[in-house]
């Protein structure tokens, strides 16, 4: 069934696999089981990006690949995997699936949901595999040993003309799993792609069966856009298909409000830049920027009843989180480094005596200075007042001295 293309056909060659991913492929064909790498590597070398990771898709069942292992785990229960590891790195191996639409599932996802499908460890033929998976071009084979493509819904062709086009009846996949409207538009901005029209027209209408999926995915999966490293164009895509309204109240709301629009376009701007330049960018710093004005509303609002300052950012802090914790589902493990973040913003106005050398020594220093400059930048702090924090990281100890402000 599927359409086999040779190396000539699509220019990948082994040694563009990750050693490990090799390795694992190259174990399982020796225990005579058929290996390949999946979807995302795939798509991503065929049209000239560096994958982010390599997984692996075999026929071997979950036991049959940890046996073949020696490090190796299998994880999730509902959807098993198996991870095997291989130095610091570590290789998703999957057994081909016959469930036609069950997402991947991960290990927390498994648990809320137990019970509710018991079917996505029913094993299949590659060919079933690949007619489980979404876009024609994340349903592509590689062969390492062969230097081979298995293509059975013409992906290496839409790769080539840059189309995202869903396998199957658009409308049938969304409805099995809704969240594959949220990829297609994450996809298309983080390839550059055109959403084949078919594939795009079902989606303003069916938007409406998102509010059905558990926050806490669509949470991740909003977290996957906007660090994809292409978060600007995920955001206009997300619009542009009618997929911002209700879904996120958040970024509903803050995307329409002109008066935050630039700071939260720096936000995306640096976060961008960041993912791209392979420096850290956490979710957690993220909804830090995404909340501040409603943050800076409810704290204002608390001091004009008369809190203390510092009190009222507190009390504020906690406010907006455990508001937005409903609607978007974030994990409280980022509470911390939000709050680390916000509780630093007023700290970098005191600039006289030992202040700014104590706030130097923050843990959170280096993220805090980060989201002023993004506040500098989107009109919300003094460009002056960055500007001073950079120089004051690079200056000498007298040069220190002399920038110190006068104590009021
Ligand atoms: P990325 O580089 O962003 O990780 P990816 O293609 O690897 O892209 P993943 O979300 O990691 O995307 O999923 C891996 C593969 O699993 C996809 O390429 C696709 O084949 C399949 N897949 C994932 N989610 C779904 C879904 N909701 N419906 C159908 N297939 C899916
Ligand atoms: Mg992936």
């Amino acid at each position: 069934k599927p359409t086999i293309l040779p190396l000539a056909r699509h220019g990948i060659r082994r040694e563009q696999i990750h050693p490990c991913a090799l390795k694992v492929t190259r174990s399982l064909s020796e225990a005579g089981y058929a290996a390949f790498v999946v979807g995302g590597a795939v798509r991503d070398l065929l049209i000239g990006r560096e994958p982010k990771d390599f997984d692996v898709a075999t026929d071997a069942t979950p036991e049959e690949v940890r046996r073949c292992f020696r490090r190796s785990r299998i994880i999730g229960r509902r959807f098993q995997i198996v991870h095997v590891y291989c130095g610091n790195d570590t290789i998703e191996v999957t057994t081909f699936r016959a469930s036609q639409g069950e997402p991947e599932a991960d290990e927390d996802r498994v648990t809320a949901e137990d019970g509710l499908i018991l079917r996505d460890n029913v094993f299949g033929s590659q060919a079933e595999d690949a007619a489980r998976r979404d876009f024609t071009v994340n349903a592509l084979y590689y062969d390492p040993e062969r230097e081979e493509i298995w293509d059975s819904h013409g992906g290496v062709n839409d790769a080539k003309k840059r189309i995202l086009r869903m396998i199957g009846d658009p409308e049938t996949r969304y409805r099995e799993d809704p969240v594959r409207m949220l990829r297609a538009a994450r996809f298309a901005a983080k390839l550059d792609f055109r959403i084949d029209p078919a594939t795009r027209a079902p989606i303003a209408r069916l938007a409406p069966l998102l509010e059905r999926i558990p926050a806490a995915r669509l949470f991740d999966e909003m977290i996957k856009l906007l660090l994809s490293g292409h978060a600007e164009r995920g955001v206009r895509q997300l619009r542009a298909e009618g997929l911002h309204h209700g879904i996120f109240p958040m970024l509903d709301a803050i995307l329409d409000d002109p008066k935050r629009q630039p700071f939260i376009h720096a936000a995306l701007h640096d976060t961008d830049e960041r993912v791209r330049n392979d420096q850290s960018a956490s979710p957690a710093f993220l909804i830090a920027c995404l909340l501040w004005f409603d943050m800076n509303t409810a704290w204002q609002r608390l001091q004009d009843q008369g809190e203390p300052a510092a009190a009222a950012l507190f009390a504020a802090m906690d406010q907006v989180l455990e508001q937005q914790r409903d609607t978007l589902a974030f994990p409280r493990r980022f509470d911390g480094m939000i709050k680390e973040i916000w509780a630093l913003q007023p700290r970098f106005e005191q600039r006289s005596g030992a202040r700014p050398y104590r706030l130097l020594t923050h843990p959170r220093f280096r993220a805090g200075y980060d989201f002023l400059l993004i506040r500098a930048k989107g009109g919300d702090a003094p460009q002056e007042l960055a500007d001073w924090w950079t120089r004051f990281q690079e200056a000498s100890e007298t040069e220190r001295a002399a920038m110190l402000l006068p104590a009021k």
